[in-house]
């Protein structure tokens, strides 16, 4: 941030006073011709619906609603097409997709061998001048299977006058060439940073490519973090949030300062989505004095905490032993180990009492059933029974045993689920990772909504696409890429899945008094869709269109 200069800091006042001095009203409106799904207690469907200043004023037969029409109103008709609220984003990255939007896109989603793999990173660096990084992330061994991954002399051939890295698409790992070490300063003197982040090296003590660990990692993604160019991003980012029917995000970590995340996230000096930040360890200096539950458009709700790291890297804690595979050689799984729990038991206890005494959620990566058994150990510990709701939320919950559960909810706890665990990943780790009988135990949602925990579901972007009604079909399928079926007796209904994607994600945020649902009083946060979730078979709902979406009545994106 220091790079930024006083002229820009001056010029970010003036924006801000600007954003505050000239608030205009929003346009009445009002909706019918359509299914208005409510997300109401009883999921209602209405025939139409009417904002006045942002609010949503009227719900229900279209006579009544009209009576809300003035001379000012702006009527809309949905021509068949479906009108939703929309949607919460429980756990995304914002920062990290604006960080990795910079590099170019070298994944499993949108490449399928390892040959189009290389052949794309071959064309970014003939597009790059000489001397300039070439950037490139979203390197998957899971989703390309013939990855042949890149190590530092394969680079050097290919890209002698550029540093070049590559980043993993779990973001855990990196490979580089000889200039990019060059460039990066580190050299055969620099430590590891240790803590199982390093440089490898081969026999010889020569650098291998291959980086592990963010620490190691920082001196090579610098570029990607120059502000002024990581500012417009993220208002990208956000963009490409609001086109899949989100109106609300929440940013579970490696955040932009709020005050900058809050500026950049303004398109002509009004908010363009509702942003809600958890901060990590290294961020706590953001952490205010006290919770403000005030300011409809930016909050910071709490801190994110990790127990546990990921099946992909071995580093989710579990009970049961990893498998020994081909594919776990290549991600660097020991056959047979476990994973390891991160923060000591006594210690997850203080930090629990200590952020629910002063009013902040804590929001626990837990991914392994021993992680989660570990973490809610200390949450009993830590909470009365009865204690205040929402004051915890469980992270991913790949493998949370159903047992634990009952007590959780008592507490208020909240699971978010990370159901493309199961569309994207589930095949490999049934086949090569946990083994077939544990991925029949993953993401118990059902249980979690029987005992009313509002639960949520979630993309984690960067790591999956935020597609909303992606998520809600796996939910209810859970089918893996190839149509294999992961713990059937879990999947939720197509209500459910549209509570977890809003109402229930608001929930969460603190914020369902105002979000989440199509009910009088609450914030115009709408989305048009092309047809009605509840009216096409769950195996098509992830070709459902986002047409136009809406954040208190003002219209913030329309399909092309
Ligand atoms: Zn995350």
């Amino acid at each position: 941030m220091r790079k930024l200069g006083i002229g820009m800091l001056l010029l970010m006042l003036v924006l801000l006073t600007g954003w505050w001095l000239t608030r205009p009203p929003s346009t009445d409106l009002i909706f019918y011709g359509g299914p208005v799904l409510t997300v109401n207690q009883q999921d209602q469907v209405a025939e139409a619906l009417a904002v006045k200043e942002g609010v949503i004023v009227a719900v229900g037969d279209v006579a009544s609603v009209m009576a809300h029409r003035t001379a000012d109103t702006q009527v809309i008709d949905l021509q068949g097409r479906a009108l939703l609220p929309g949607f919460v984003g429980a756990h995304e990255h914002p920062t990290l997709t604006a960080v990795f939007a910079g590099a170019h896109d070298l994944s499993g989603f949108t490449h399928q061998s390892n040959a189009q793999v290389w052949s794309a990173l071959r064309q970014a660096i003939a597009a790059t001048p000489p001397g300039e990084w070439v950037y490139a992330g979203g390197l998957d061994a899971i989703l390309v299977p013939d990855l042949q991954v890149p190590m530092r002399e394969a680079l050097d051939t290919l890209a002698p006058d550029n540093p070049v890295v590559l980043i993993s698409q779990t973001l855990h790992s990196a490979w580089a060439n000889s200039m990019a070490f060059r460039e990066a300063g580190v050299t055969a003197d620099t430590p590891d940073p240790g803590t199982g982040s390093y440089y490898e090296r081969d026999a010889d003590g020569g650098f291998t490519g291959f980086i592990a660990e963010t620490r190691a990692m920082a001196p090579f993604v610098e570029g990607l973090r120059a502000p002024l160019g990581l500012a417009g991003r993220y208002g990208d980012t956000l963009d490409g949030y609001l086109s899949q029917g989100f109106t609300s995000v929440a940013s579970l970590g490696y955040n932009l300062p709020p005050w900058l995340a809050r500026l950049v996230a303004l398109r002509d000096f009004q908010p363009r989505i509702r942003q809600f930040f958890y901060l990590v360890d290294s961020e706590l200096q953001y952490l205010p004095d006290t919770p403000d539950h005030d300011d409809p458009y930016f909050r910071v709700l709490g801190v994110k905490l990790w127990h546990d790291g990921s099946p992909y890297t071995g580093s989710m804690l579990t009970s049961m032993p990893y498998l020994d595979s081909e594919l776990g050689k290549t991600l660097g799984i020991e056959p047979g180990s476990h994973g390891a729990g991160m923060i000591a038991q006594q210690e997850l206890v203080e930090r629990l009492c200590h952020y629910s005494r002063e009013g902040w959620q804590v929001a626990i990566h837990s991914q392994g059933d021993e992680s989660n058994r570990q973490v809610s150990r200390a949450i009993l510990e830590a909470l009365p029974a009865g204690a205040g709701q929402r004051q915890v939320r469980l992270e991913h919950s790949v493998l949370l045993p159903p047992d634990l559960l009952p007590a959780l909810a008592e507490r208020g706890v909240s699971p978010s689920f990370h159901i493309n665990h199961i569309l994207y990943y589930g095949d490999r780790l049934a086949d090569s990772i946990i083994g077939r009988h544990v991925a029949q135990q993953v993401l118990p949602v059902r249980r979690a909504f029987e005992l009313q925990m509002h639960p949520s579901l979630h993309a984690d972007s960067p790591m999956f696409p935020t597609e909303g009604f992606s998520l809600m079909q796996t939910a209810i399928t859970r089918q893996t890429s190839s149509g294999q079926v992961l713990n059937a007796a879990q999947a939720i209904t197509v209500q459910q899945a549209l509570r977890a994607m809003t109402i229930n994600a608001a929930w969460q945020l603190g914020i369902d008094q105002q979000a989440g649902s199509l009910e009088v009083g609450k914030w115009a946060d709408l989305q048009i869709v092309d047809q009605s979730p509840y009216a096409v078979p769950a195996k098509r709902l992830s070709a459902l269109k986002v047409e136009e979406v809406y954040l208190a009545g003002a219209l913030q994106y329309r399909r092309e």
